[in-house]
């Protein structure tokens, strides 16, 4: 597999559109920029100063599909073209009232009629944090008593994860609900574990995500295939690596736990990979979503598949990569005939503010990520000057 094919990777970018992306990684390439330009949204946000008119034509143009649905449709359109296809993702999280959880709902319930009726839109997507309070999961977790009306606000968090999934299951749409901060996620397993249980009778159906750089999801996803084979039911997993590294030990640091996170990022790519192969060896009931910008991961998977004659599009294989990054790994799996996907997070600007900053910091803080998409860019450029 040659990701290095910049023709193939930026096809459906013009000379404008490709120029605009060269600039925009130049930016996000100096941590100080970054840095400034996160606090700055920040305070915006807080003062509520409207910032629309800065970020809708640059980083949210790059990283979002539009404000709804239906301007998401020249991008799915667009992708689609060239065989990749599409997660929509309404970017809404850290809810803190019911009407916003109620209103985050209902637009995944919209995300999955519009997969239902599309061919390019094969799987829908939730965060947690998007149907369910924050501080309340985190106290549910750490076994605090709840009062009455955490009782009930509860009830009603679990009662949304269900409605969404037994929605998905009514549409045959898949439906892949996103992980979070380690605090949080042992509530959210339990609660896409019963799901699981509940909707993946005869096929894949509900997704639970996998953080690999935290050291105990190996073992984690060894047991519960083996749980679920037990009881009849598929496993389905989205892979990645983890967003929340910097919190996570921090936050172990500062309660004097021993962080969940492992030491270097060797353990991490080696857990991934590992975790990858092991759901491709039982892929018969299991699912796997390998979510990353990692070539290296995606060509150790194309090894695997390739050495064991698997087919390129088997239904329980796919990849997936943000809409804005790496280019040259979608395009490029997607014309060698992989199932590939793009997660296109759309809502109102402000909505999208906090998934934008984490974009922006992580382009700067992974190492090579933004050196490797302005090399890309730049070489793009000069093909088609030469
Ligand atoms: C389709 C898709 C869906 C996603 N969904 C989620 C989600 O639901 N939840 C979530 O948390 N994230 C999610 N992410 C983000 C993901 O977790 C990663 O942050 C991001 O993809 C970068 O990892 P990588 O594998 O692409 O690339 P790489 O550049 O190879 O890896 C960077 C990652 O490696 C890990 N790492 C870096 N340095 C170290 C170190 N010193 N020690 C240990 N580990 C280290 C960190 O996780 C870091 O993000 C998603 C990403 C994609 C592409």
């Amino acid at each position: 597999m040659d990701f290095n094919n910049t023709e193939i990777a930026f096809k459906d970018k013009d000379n404008r559109s490709l120029k605009k992306a060269y600039w925009l990684f130049r930016m996000l390439a100096s941590p100080l920029l970054v840095k400034i330009g996160s606090l700055s949204l920040r305070l915006a946000m807080w003062l509520r100063i409207p910032v629309s008119w800065a970020l809708k034509p640059t980083v949210f143009d790059h990283f979002c599909g539009g404000e709804n649905i239906e301007a998401c449709e020249p991008v799915i359109r667009k992708l689609g073209a060239s065989n990749v296809q599409t997660i929509l993702d309404y970017s809404a999280e850290g809810g803190e009232h019911e009407a916003d959880l109620d209103y985050t709902m209902s637009q995944i319930i919209a995300t999955i009629d519009k997969a239902a009726a599309e061919k390019n839109i094969p799987y829908a997507v939730f965060k947690p944090t998007g149907v369910a309070r924050f501080g309340l999961l985190e106290k549910v977790q750490s076994s605090e008593l709840l009062n009455d009306s955490e009782k009930a606000e509860f009830e009603k968090a679990k009662k949304r994860f269900e409605t969404i999934s037994a929605y998905a299951a009514e549409k045959d749409v898949p439906v892949m609900i996103d992980s979070e901060e380690s605090w949080i996620q042992g509530v959210v397993d339990g609660l896409v574990e019963e799901l699981m249980f509940k909707f993946n009778k005869s096929k894949p159906l509900v997704f639970n995500t996998l953080q690999m750089y935290r050291h105990d999801r190996l073992a984690y996803l060894e047991n519960f295939i083996a749980k679920a084979r037990g009881k009849g039911v598929f496993s389905a997993f989205k892979l990645v690596r983890g967003a929340y590294m910097e919190k996570e030990r921090e936050r172990a640091r500062k309660m004097g736990y021993a962080s969940p996170i492992y030491p270097d990022k060797d353990a991490t790519d080696k857990a991934f990979n590992d975790a990858t192969i092991l759901c491709l060896v039982n892929l018969n009931d299991t699912a796997v979503c390998i979510g990353t910008h990692n070539e290296d991961s995606c060509s150790k998977a194309i090894e695997y598949i390739c050495a064991e004659k698997i087919d390129r599009n088997h239904a329980h294989i796919s990849f997936a990569q943000l809409l804005g990054m790496s280019d040259h790994i979608s395009y490029n799996l997607a014309a060698a005939g992989y199932n590939v996907c793009k997660y296109v997070p759309y809502g109102p600007v402000k909505t999208v503010i906090p998934y934008l900053i984490r974009r922006a910091e992580e382009n700067t803080s992974v190492a090579g990520q933004t050196t490797r998409e302005l090399f890309l860019l730049r070489k793009e450029l000069q093909r088609r000057r030469s």
